[in-house]
């Protein structure tokens, strides 16, 4: 990426928020981030939507992805039967679908993330998971992929939100947890509804296109920058680092 792109990108940010961004933690959303999961997250919803004859398509769950589960149970009960789902079913239906995740899930790592996390180690920057997920045994799971560059004290999972995303609220969770503000910080997400709470929060927020949605799904929620890939945002991160501490 050109520095010229990413300086407008700092001075735009700067000007949005009258703050200069002196970032201190990355808050890192996990699905389609730090893990290639996505695929696997839309067949389970495709496969439970069929199952319970509910109108869906294949974008739908990246364009919904970063909601909670009940979130988007919800919305698929109103497209099709004009009304939100009881407690019951969104409960019922979650439990079935996390169960396909289970079984699809390979637990591969995204490409290119452990090479970001190095990178931003290299900096000092504090590492925070912040994520809609509900998955037991995270860190578990993280520290196993990503050795070192996580603890449990640093993570916003499906248990601490209330609200989930597009509000910004997980990501003023993460804030607190790294005990930073929002300028301080930098969110790298790779979904609309993902880059909208973090620009909401009123945080520096990168978007990564690893997924089928058109750029533009992304540019619209305000993104700062857009990676297509996480290889492309390592590459980029000490220029992006240069051009905030030289500008
Ligand atoms: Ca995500």
């Amino acid at each position: 990426m050109e520095k010229e792109t990413i300086k407008k990108a700092v001075e735009h940010y700067a000007f949005q928020t009258g703050k200069r961004l002196n970032p201190k933690a990355v808050l890192f959303d996990m699905d389609g981030v730090l893990y290639d999961s996505m695929r696997h997250h839309a067949r389970s919803w495709m496969e439970i939507s069929a199952r319970h004859h509910l109108l869906a398509e294949e974008k739908d769950f990246y364009l919904w992805e970063g909601q909670t589960g009940a979130g988007t149970i919800n919305a698929l009960f109103q497209r099709t039967f004009h009304r939100d789902a009881t407690e019951a079913e969104k409960q019922d239906l979650y439990a079935e679908k996390a169960a396909l995740f289970t079984r699809y899930n390979d637990g591969n790592p995204m490409p290119g993330a452990a090479d970001v996390l190095r990178v931003v180690r290299s900096f000092g920057l504090q590492r925070v998971v912040v994520t809609g997920s509900g998955q037991r045994s995270l860190l578990d799971k993280l520290e196993h992929s990503f050795p070192g560059c996580f603890s449990t004290d640093k993570m916003v999972t499906a248990f601490d939100v209330k609200i989930g995303k597009p509000h910004p609220e997980p990501y003023w969770m993460g804030l607190q947890k790294a005990g930073v503000a929002p300028h301080e910080a930098i969110v790298v997400e790779n979904a609309p509804m993902g880059v909208h709470a973090g620009v909401a929060a009123g945080i520096f927020t990168i978007a990564v296109n690893t997924g089928p949605l058109s750029d533009a799904d992304l540019q619209k929620e305000g993104a700062h920058l857009l990676f297509p890939s996480m290889d492309a945002l390592a590459h980029s991160f000490p220029l992006l680092m240069d051009v905030i501490h030289f500008t």
